[in-house]
């Protein structure tokens, strides 16, 4: 019984957002909230919704955001987006698919895209990329 009335209760807190009410990037005015460079290209932007601030937590580079996300920097994420490559917009993250190549040129070079539509070659879930730049980033610094 106690289990059923925590996990409502927990449920409660995570209002569902949107992908309208993360609202739209002002270009070279926002921040990315891990590196803190400004955002010039909204094409390889993501946003983190956290539990406490209303406001997201915007990124510049998709490689910022995973990273920033596994380490918790700012607190607990419920809601994840990132901006169509092809321009459409903001989509849930968990439904996007990415490539990661470090031939494509992001801000912080994380070389990854992420997608509406499925791309033809080299398609990962959001949470196939978030261990792929995992080891990337492990293979390159070390660490956990
Ligand atoms: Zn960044």
């Amino acid at each position: 019984m106690a289990f059923f009335v925590a996990a409502a209760a927990c449920f409660a807190a995570l209002a569902i957002v949107r992908p309208a009410e993360i609202g739209s990037i002002q270009k070279g005015i926002d921040q990315c909230a891990s590196c803190g460079m400004t955002i010039e290209d909204v094409e390889f932007a993501a946003a983190r919704v956290m539990m406490q601030n209303a406001r997201p937590l915007l990124y510049d580079d998709l490689g910022c955001m995973l990273d920033a996300d596994r380490e918790n920097e700012g607190g607990t994420a419920h809601a994840w987006f990132v901006q169509d490559f092809n321009g459409t917009g903001w989509i849930d993250a968990k439904r996007a698919w990415y490539v990661m190549d470090a031939k494509n040129r992001t801000p912080m070079g994380s070389g990854i895209l992420a997608f509406r539509e499925r791309p033809a070659a080299g398609a990962m879930t959001f949470q196939q990329i978030a261990k792929a730049r995992h080891a990337f980033m492990k293979a390159k610094f070390g660490g956990e």
